[in-house]
């Protein structure tokens, strides 16, 4: 039997609510549950969103709760050369294209094509700068014109075959990496981009179980086609509900009612918390 290996992965751009208290715990118990190990990763790659004392306060707020993690903590802005290494071996299999469109173009390309199948991030990007000659490329890189990466996913697909994951509650899935089209591995602005860190990520702590919210499900299916184009271990998912507040809403870092922090200093106690979870959690 492989050890249970989880992990809790916020980003430091707010301060946590309950929902990520929910995450938190969740992850811990199952990892004490197979008397597995459970690690904390710092998703830091947008540095101008991610503040240091927003990470001071989840180890305060983690700690608070009564939650032990392993140091050192990965901090993912401390592995951009990783990123980078994984970027270059797609770029070798001729897997990825320079995409030099913004959000208003796409958003334009979209409209005008009257129908486009979405994601729950948005417009699936609709190729675009697939299209560009060799020349037209090099010739908008050399004007200056910024431009992220993307993945070829057809290319991937057809690369790769059919492939499969494991949810611990959805159970056996075909992987469906087309699904969110030809995704960002490096952005514009960052030289990588959540579903490259994230994949690369797991592997590298040698995570066997990813737990986090069914928001991330369909990501999956891209992190898989990832995993198969960078021979990285599969581990399995179990994706939890999200957390909503009385009114069926998903709880958001903008709450500041919620925070952990506002309730802590409101005088509520862990077990407070808990209950609050408990009284939230669906099912
Ligand atoms: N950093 C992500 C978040 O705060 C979680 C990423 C993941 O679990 O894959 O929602």
């Amino acid at each position: 039997m492989t050890e249970t290996i989880t992990r809790f992965a916020p980003s430091p751009t707010g301060h946590l609510h309950l929902g990520h208290a929910y995450a938190a715990l969740f992850a811990a118990e199952c990892a004490e549950q197979a008397g597995g190990r459970y690690l904390l990763r710092i998703e830091d790659i947008d540095q101008a969103r991610c503040k240091p004392e927003f990470e001071a306060l989840i180890y305060e707020d983690l700690a608070w709760l009564g939650l032990t993690w392993e140091t050192p903590v990965r901090r993912q802005s401390e592995h951009m050369a990783e990123y980078q290494a994984a970027l270059d071996r797609l770029t070798k299999a001729e897997l990825l294209y320079p995409c030099f469109c913004t959000r208003k173009d796409i958003l334009r390309e979209v409209a005008a094509a009257g129908y486009a199948p979405h994601t729950a991030e948005g417009p699936i990007y609709p190729g675009t700068c697939r299209h560009l000659s060799a020349d037209e490329r090099q010739a908008r890189i050399a004007e200056g014109v910024s431009f992220a990466l993307r993945l070829d996913a057809q290319r991937a697909v057809d690369m790769t075959g059919p492939l499969s994951w494991n949810d611990r509650t959805a159970g056996n899935q075909a992987a469906q990496p087309d699904s969110h089209g030809d995704v960002v591995l490096a952005r514009k602005d960052i030289p990588t981009s959540y579903h490259l860190a994230v994949t690369v990520d797991d592997a590298a702590q040698g995570i066997t179980l990813v737990i986090r919210g069914e928001d991330l499900f369909g990501a999956t299916h891209v992190h898989r086609l990832l995993q198969a184009l960078l021979d990285l271990p599969v581990p399995d998912y179990h994706h939890h509900p999200l957390l909503t507040n009385v009114g069926g809403e998903r709880l958001a870092k903008r709450d500041k009612a919620i925070s952990l922090r506002a309730l802590r200093e409101a005088g509520n106690t862990p077990t407070d918390i808990r209950r609050m979870i408990a009284d939230l959690a669906p099912g």
